[in-house]
């Protein structure tokens, strides 16, 4: 047959392996960190009463050009489209809370009950300049709130979000906090600060003059230097803050401060999308870079509505695995991929291969984790590939033991054996090997 050459996977994709699966992959990548991850969230977003939801992988284009806004960095040049063999115009999801709210006004959630609070895990795409932390397919859990308008909401969700990371384990989080008010707010403020920023607009960096007219706000998250030095003497969007919504501000930070969690009010934040309203927040590890932003969100009161459901307040968050995950390991490097594989088979000889299809069948039935290597390898090759698997036991099977119906385990932790019969061996399984996986 002609040699074929390999195929590379796509730039800026990455796999998600066990650690086994490859040596050189990146620890963050490994599979049993992401489940570990997952196993969290789940539980966490049970605690809080948020149900599940899984959504379709891509949706109409125009959802995402509705709601995230023309002028988004999303939808003005990150996005997957392309048309279908009906020549509908289709986008590959770049973020999540689109969906939930199509789903949302779609279903009528909103006349089953009156809130309606929902999470959500799955991979994302946005055509960007790969780099550490930035991906063209990541990611995402995120959790939407629809109903409540109160402050405690917001309160809640931050919550959620800031105890998977601390379930997780991570540590000195920063939590930056804003409002950036209402629409009418946002349009006073809007104009005070083109107001300010139009003298200087000949020393804006490109990509700010471009957001002059079309989105102002966004210089602010600006991360150009001379940018970041015009914006010190300008306006600031709490000044510009309804009565009321500075109230709802002031309760967040109140209950932040009752549940014990730091935050730090940051009048520069405002967030990339068009659709977010009052609180905005993120969350970032100790050291700030502008690519490990962990997990963001805000309210969005006028979404729902905008996109053809009755007025509902809501508030969500995202965050991304991969950056989640690296923060994870920069701040726990011993914590190696653990296998959860209990024990492993070694058959010396092929006559040991049906007994201990037996065995492990009955283990497994009995939900123990059990590998068998079908290799007939010599011993040595064998327990050189035990040792890689991170298995702690091993049942060796070969003619002098399958004479006695014998079983020889060996604890390759302590390096220790011991030999049993196969009785024994399945009936004593659970004092001797039962809690060997970590
Ligand atoms: P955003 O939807 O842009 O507010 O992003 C929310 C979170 O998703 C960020 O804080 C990141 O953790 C993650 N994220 C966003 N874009 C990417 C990307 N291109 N690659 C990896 N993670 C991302």
């Amino acid at each position: 047959m002609a040699r074929r050459e390999p195929i590379a996977i796509p730039k800026g994709l990455f796999d998600i392996l066990p650690a086994s699966f490859s040596l050189k992959e990146e620890a963050w990548r490994h599979v049993e960190h992401w489940q570990k991850l997952e196993d969290i969230l789940h539980t966490t977003a049970r605690q809080y009463a948020y149900q599940e939801v899984r959504l379709p992988i891509f949706e109409h284009t125009e959802l995402f050009a509705r709601s995230s806004g023309e002028s988004s960095d999303i939808v003005s040049k990150e996005m997957y489209t392309f048309l279908d063999k009906g020549e509908r115009s289709l986008t590959l999801r770049p973020e999540g809370t689109a969906g939930v709210v199509r789903a949302y006004i779609e279903k009528q959630a909103y006349a089953a009950q009156d809130f309606q609070k929902v999470y959500y895990i799955g991979p994302m795409f946005r055509y960007s300049r790969p780099q550490a932390g930035r991906y063209r397919e990541f990611y995402q859990f995120g959790a939407e709130a629809f109903g409540f308008d109160s402050p405690q909401q917001d309160i809640e969700l931050i919550d959620m979000l800031w105890t998977v990371y601390h379930r997780l384990g991570l540590k000195d989080l920063r939590l930056l906090i804003n409002s950036i008010g209402d629409m009418g707010c946002r349009d006073r403020y809007r104009e005070a600060l083109q107001n300010y920023l139009r003298p200087h607009f000949n020393l804006l960096s490109a990509d700010s003059q471009i957001r002059f007219e079309m989105n102002p706000l966004r210089i602010l998250d600006s991360k150009d230097p001379q940018d970041q030095a015009l914006l010190k003497g300008a306006p600031c969007i709490s000044d510009s803050l309804e009565s009321s919504t500075k109230d709802h501000f002031e309760e967040v930070l109140a209950g932040l401060d009752a549940l014990g969690i730091p935050y730090e009010v940051c009048p520069s934040l405002v967030r990339g999308l068009d659709y977010y309203n009052r609180t905005v927040f993120e969350i970032t590890p100790p050291a700030i870079t502008s690519q490990n932003t962990l997990g963001a969100g805000g309210r969005y009161d006028d979404l729902v509505a905008s996109l053809g459901g009755p007025k509902t307040p809501a508030i969500g968050f995202a965050s991304g695995f991969e950056r989640v995950l690296q923060a994870y390991l920069e701040q726990h490097p011993e914590k190696r991929a653990a296998t959860t594989l209990q024990l492993l088979f070694i058959p010396l000889e092929k006559s040991a291969l049906p007994p201990i299809m037996q065995m492990a069948r009955t283990l497994r039935h009995q939900g123990y984790a059990v590998a068998i290597d079908f290799g007939l390898k010599k011993l040595k090759n064998s327990l050189r590939q035990a040792d890689k698997l991170g298995v702690r036991f091993v049942a060796l099977l070969g003619d002098e033991e399958l004479q006695k119906s014998c079983l020889q385990i060996k604890d390759m932790q302590k390096g220790t054996s011991e030999v049993l019969p196969f009785e024994t061996f399945l009936a004593e399984f659970q004092p001797r090997y039962g809690s060997s996986h970590v």
